[in-house]
């Protein structure tokens, strides 16, 4: 079978979309280490498209041709991280140019480009892009160069309407960026509801297994100037993953989709259990019905809604660390995405600067049994006072 075209997504991520060892006949791609490739006495090279290790390698381009499938993208390209990926799209905008960003997303993010537009004499301008309409407004007024949107977003889970968002960029011309990492490929598929370029943290479910740090990026167009930005600057600047990284990536990927399965049914499970939970103020899980943000998620996220979920302990931030002090199963650690469960208290990593409360915490709901999840939250909840 060597066109994956027709096939569902966990059939081609069970098949890494046909990569295999062509020399070896193994049903696995091998791992290519060489930083530089030999050349014959004519001066050719043995294959054309190596020459340095620098953005030439068999095993990095199996895991974006895997991506690319998985994601219904003209192209793919990995780097060393999320950040890595992020920040080479935010770098294709022009000095004095326009960006509008999503406020309240991953603080990483939000902490680089705020400095970045400084540095670079960008107007930014940073709003709440769950509320459509003032999107569509502010998109029309501001005619940003680049839109950038993180859905469901990192730690409130806010769901912005991509296809809403797609059309008020085509009003005035200007690229939308979705980071997706929340919903990994299998959830959602921003490319066809009109972004231009779909990114994600492959360091959380794309990869899995708290092992890896990557970052992705797709393209519904690969002839468009800005993808041969990036393309050009990631060779030329060298922010390359290792191949190590993208046989890990080519491994973990080949279980995504059941892994996602899994972690949005306990994940909604446990949403339920904390709602109606007396110790709990509100929780942020677009697979609730009352959920701001749960009809355009139904929509959007082929009717599952993902592994993150935050929540609000009633009482003060002492409650919320007493409740993370108390988990006997779940790990606290920061990051998301993994097979194992996780608890973040937020504002232990943001400062409280940022305007993340003391009572919030979030949980990244792994592949373990649910009933062992709800019985370790439970027990937590009954220790906090
Ligand atoms: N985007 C989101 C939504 C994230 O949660 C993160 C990291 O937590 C990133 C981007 C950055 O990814 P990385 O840590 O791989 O650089």
């Amino acid at each position: 079978m060597d066109n994956f075209d027709n096939l569902k997504q966990a059939t081609v991520a069970a098949h890494a979309a046909g990569n295999m060892d062509t020399a070896s006949g193994g049903i696995v791609p091998p791992i290519q280490t060489s930083t530089t490739y030999i050349r014959d006495r004519d001066y050719q090279l043995h294959n054309s498209d190596n020459i340095y290790a620098r953005d030439n390698s068999d095993v990095i381009r199996a895991a974006e041709s895997i991506i690319s499938k998985l994601e219904n993208a003209d192209d793919s390209l990995l780097f060393p991280s999320g950040m890595a990926a992020i920040t080479a799209v935010m770098r294709t905008i022009k000095n004095g140019r326009t960006l509008l960003f999503q406020s309240g997303i991953y603080w990483g993010t939000t902490k680089w480009v705020r400095e970045f537009c400084i540095r670079r004499d960008i107007k930014s301008v940073e709003m709440d892009c769950a509320d459509a309409a003032a999107l569509h407004a502010a998109i029309l007024k501001h005619k940003p160069d680049m839109v950038f949107v993180e859905t469901p977003s990192n730690p409130w889970l806010k769901i912005v309407d991509i296809a809403a968002a797609a059309q008020a960029c085509a009003l005035v011309g200007c690229r939308l960026v979705v980071d997706s990492t929340a919903a990994t490929p299998i959830l959602s598929q921003p490319l066809h509801l009109g972004a231009d370029i779909v990114m994600h943290s492959a360091t959380k479910a794309i990869n899995g297994h708290s092992d890896v740090l990557a970052g992705t990026l797709s393209v519904s167009d690969k002839s468009l100037p800005l993808w041969q930005d990036i393309i050009t600057d990631r060779h030329d600047a060298g922010a390359v993953i290792g191949n190590f990284e993208a046989w890990l990536l080519i491994r973990g990927m080949r279980t995504l989709p059941l892994r996602v399965e899994r972690m949005c049914e306990s994940s909604l499970q446990v949403a339920e259990f904390l709602d109606d939970h007396a110790k709990v103020e509100t929780v942020f899980y677009p697979g609730l019905p009352a959920h701001t943000g749960h009809q355009i998620a139904a929509k959007q996220m082929t009717g599952r809604f993902g592994h993150l979920l935050s929540f609000t302990i009633l009482g003060n931030r002492k409650s919320a660390l007493d409740f993370c002090g108390a988990l006997n199963l779940i790990h606290r650690a920061t990051s998301l995405g993994g097979v194992e469960t996780l608890v973040e208290h937020r504002q232990t990593i943001e400062g409280d600067e940022t305007g993340i409360p003391g009572t919030l915490l979030r949980l990244s709901v792994g592949i373990e049994h649910v009933d062992d999840l709800i019985s370790d939250i439970a027990q937590a909840l009954d220790v906090v006072a």
